[in-house]
């Protein structure tokens, strides 16, 4: 196990190898359900999300219920039982949008189609400026025993600015509200390198932010989507986003003040305390097997990966023909899922644990890059400690160009 600077990063560092074997976990799949509508559309949004759809709930949520049994039935082990899951994810677009009837509906259907794990981590994302007291004691009666709010910013100007539908106060009130109905685990996001945002923006945001003692924190820089208005503005040059100096800038500092209050980095956008590191996202970053369902979800299950109608309207119309939605699907050949293992653990700071590597693909690592493992670490952007390969500093700060240098085509 690795040895760190910290006890703190231990700790996390040994949750982030979860204590079942990579056999036992690629049993598993964890479910992702999506909710298509928002109030209104952030400016610098490209998620598959609408706004002014809001009477679709209904008809959506039926939609999804049918999807999650035919999930449950394609997704069942050989023998016939249901396939087991560890966590669920609510995610969007604003599933807060959701009455708790709807989202109670939602997790029973799971709860029959699935074998969900009684310690299972259940994640509903929300808007600060959708949530009420009431609400949040009904979604935690619910089961739900994660939060996740978009809080993107303390500043009212730069709120305003992103198209945001809430407030400062807003954030503040609902982080309370959610502490008040019993969540343990609060995790909250926000953004830097906005346009006009300066250092000290961010410092303030950081420091209210700590003030709330969220559980985890993620922190995004902002990218320019073709296809928002963010795009268009930058574009005309009406606005400019943060250059590259001051977005790293910004992501040093904040990593310092979160080290400082006891977070650890434990992949590139997350901070978490102690046992607080989301274990649905690190399936992700883990390339274990997880169901999408509902419009534009995506899965990586069985060997393949496929994607579901993103338009939520033709997306309900399918379900009422009694069929999965899917319309694009890929087999993921054993080279790929090598490769992409391997890039998804180098991503977070503890790296890839390679006697794993080797359990799951049968197959040492170093066999599988060869010489490029050696031309690669003679340039410093990897490192060893115990049987974790992880990337350098240099390397971080390199990214994609050394995962380009080192996996094959
Ligand atoms: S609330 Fe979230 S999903 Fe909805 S438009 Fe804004 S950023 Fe996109």
């Amino acid at each position: 196990m690795t040895t760190t600077v910290s006890g703190t990063t231990q700790t996390i560092q040994t949750r982030l190898q979860p204590a079942e074997s990579v056999q036992q976990l690629l049993e598993t799949a964890s479910l992702y359900l999506h909710i298509p509508f928002c109030h209104t559309r952030c400016h610098y949004c490209d998620f598959n999300t609408y706004a002014g759809i809001l009477p679709l709930r209904e008809p959506y949520v039926r939609a999804l219920l049918s999807e999650i049994k035919l999930a449950g039935q394609m997704a069942q082990q050989a023998d016939g039982t249901p396939r087991r899951s560890r966590t669920i994810f609510f995610g969007g677009g604003t599933p807060s949008l959701l009455t708790v009837p709807q989202v109670t509906r939602l997790l029973q259907a799971c709860f029959s189609s699935f074998a969900i794990d009684q310690d299972a981590e259940i994640t509903l994302e929300a808007n600060p400026g959708t949530l009420s007291q009431e609400q949040l004691v009904g979604l935690r009666a619910a089961g739900i025993n994660r939060l996740s709010m978009g809080a993107q910013s303390f500043d009212a100007e730069l709120l305003k600015a992103l198209g945001r539908i809430h407030t400062p106060e807003e954030i503040t009130q609902a982080v309370q509200y959610a502490r008040a109905a019993g969540f343990t685990s609060i995790n909250l996001d926000f953004m830097f390198g906005l346009p006009d945002q300066t250092m000290q923006h961010w410092r303030e945001t950081l420091d209210r932010a700590l003030d709330l003692h969220p559980d985890h924190l993620s922190l995004y820089s902002l990218i320019i989507e073709e296809g928002t208005p963010f795009y268009t503005w930058a574009d005309e040059g009406r606005i400019t986003p943060g250059d590259e100096d001051l977005c790293a800038d910004m992501y040093e500092y904040a990593d310092e003040v979160l080290q400082k209050a006891g977070y650890s980095n434990y992949e590139i956008s997350n901070w978490a305390l102690p046992g607080q590191h989301s274990r649905h996202n690190l399936t992700y970053w883990l390339n274990l097997p997880y169901i999408g369902m509902g419009a534009g979800a995506y899965s990586s299950f069985g060997g393949r990966r496929f994607s579901n109608e993103r338009e939520p309207l033709e997306y309900i119309k399918l379900l009422r023909t009694g069929r999965l939605p899917e319309v694009e699907s890929e087999v993921i050949e054993h080279a790929q899922a090598m490769s992409e293992t391997a890039f998804l653990a180098l991503r977070t700071a503890t790296g890839l644990h390679l006697p794993t590597f080797e359990q799951r693909f049968a197959e040492p690592f170093t066999h599988f890059v060869g010489d490029r493992l050696r031309i690669v670490e003679e340039a410093g952007l990897l490192e060893y400690e115990d049987d974790w390969l992880r990337l350098s500093k240099r390397g971080r700060l390199l990214g994609n160009e050394v995962f380009l240098r080192l996996l094959p085509d």
